[in-house]
């Protein structure tokens, strides 16, 4: 065995029912004097509960998913004006998305606390849209020195946005099987990734309170995305990422149309993954294994269903082969992508 892993520094505080403690805690520990919350409309009244015991310089609503350029200039100015040297983020990817881009220019220090399971939280990854085009790039700086995970805060989230999220989750596992930086460490954690989802994830859809189902799905989520964070982005990734970009198709539903396809294509090509990820969703085999969860949730399995056109296939062929990571453990030609998006197109079935 040899490889070469790191690992981020990072304060997790994980407990239901104790954010708005927790949060007042890191803002003591910290000595913070002027903290900015940012939470997005739909998201303030969690945010008002957490940030009860503290007092807030700044509150900040103006987000928007993929942290439109124009608002982290606005955000970043109102952080300088206040002199603000703690940003408490209350909310899903977005929100957390505009924290980071505050953090990547005023090196201000972010205390987390997510609301949904994208796991933007642990990664050191920041996302930023000009007119129309998304670029993303790493920087510790925008990596969270703190996330509090409540699951109290998720109970709102409406089950097909939990489900959408959740198997985002499952998407950074899977990847994280073939991505560049994949290690026996990150494959070791996205195992354990997919194990949680996959228990909790059905749960949440039949009962959308059930706090036990919702703590386990948080563990999950910050377990994948850690392994994520670590192992890169591999050829699912890539394929989301283009999609979702040159089509402005909605991030979550597109990761859970193509998961199914790329997961179908690679397996077979790596012993491991197909060992990891059959054993951690509890089936013979790793496709068996996916499609036994999808029947078990609400969820998008056809890219026709979220706009995309079949006209496009070409034209993402080309735009996604010069990105496919040299780590993947099947060769990809323009024939055998164009096939992959059609059946994602189709949403067909891959056992
Ligand atoms: P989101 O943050 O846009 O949230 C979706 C919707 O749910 C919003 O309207 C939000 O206000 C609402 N919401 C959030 N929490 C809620 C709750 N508890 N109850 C009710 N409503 C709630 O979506 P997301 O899926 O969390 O994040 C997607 C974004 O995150 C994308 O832009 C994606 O690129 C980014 N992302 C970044 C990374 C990274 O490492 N940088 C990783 C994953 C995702």
């Amino acid at each position: 065995m040899r490889f070469d892993h790191q690992t981020l520094p990072q304060r997790v505080r994980f407990g239901t029912g104790e954010a708005a403690t927790a949060v007042a805690a890191e803002v003591e520990e910290r000595g913070a004097r002027s903290v900015m919350v940012i939470a997005a409309p739909s998201e303030s009244e969690l945010a008002r509960t957490i940030a009860s015991s503290i007092t807030v310089t700044l509150w900040w609503d103006d987000v928007a998913p993929h942290v439109p350029i124009e608002r982290a200039e606005r955000a970043r100015a109102a952080a300088r004006d206040s002199r603000i040297d703690l940003i408490v983020s209350v909310g899903g990817g977005s929100t957390t998305g505009l924290a980071k881009a505050i953090a990547l220019t005023e090196r201000i220090p972010i205390v987390a606390v997510p609301t949904t399971y994208a796991g933007s939280e642990a990664t050191n990854v920041w996302g930023l849209t000009t007119e129309s085009r998304k670029t993303t790039g790493v920087d510790d700086a925008v990596l969270p020195a703190v996330v509090v995970y409540d699951s109290r805060l998720t109970l709102s989230l409406p089950v097909a946005l939990s489900v959408a999220s959740g198997l985002n989750a499952v998407a950074h596992c899977v990847d994280s099987m073939w991505a560049p930086n994949s290690d026996p460490l990150n494959r070791a954690l996205a195992e354990e990734g997919i194990r949680a989802v996959a228990e909790a994830l059905p749960r949440i859809a039949q009962e959308p309170g059930d706090v036990a189902a919702r703590e386990r799905m948080q563990y999950g989520a910050y377990v994948s995305a850690v392994a994520f964070a670590s192992a890169g982005s591999g050829l699912h990734h890539k394929i989301c990422h283009v999609l979702g970009g040159a089509y402005d198709l909605p991030h979550a539903e597109t990761h859970s149309a193509v998961l199914p396809q790329v997961l179908a294509y690679n397996v077979g090509a790596s012993a491991e993954a197909e060992e990891r990820i059959a054993r951690a969703l509890g089936a013979s085999s790793a496709v068996e294994g996916i499609e036994k969860l999808y029947r078990a949730l609400p969820t998008v399995r056809a890219l026709r269903e979220v706009g995309y056109q079949v006209e496009a296939i070409p034209e993402s062929v080309a735009l996604i082969l010069p990105l496919v990571p040299p780590s993947n453990p099947r060769d990809v030609d323009e024939e055998a992508l164009a096939a992959l998006l059609r059946r994602a197109y189709d949403g067909q079935p891959v056992a």
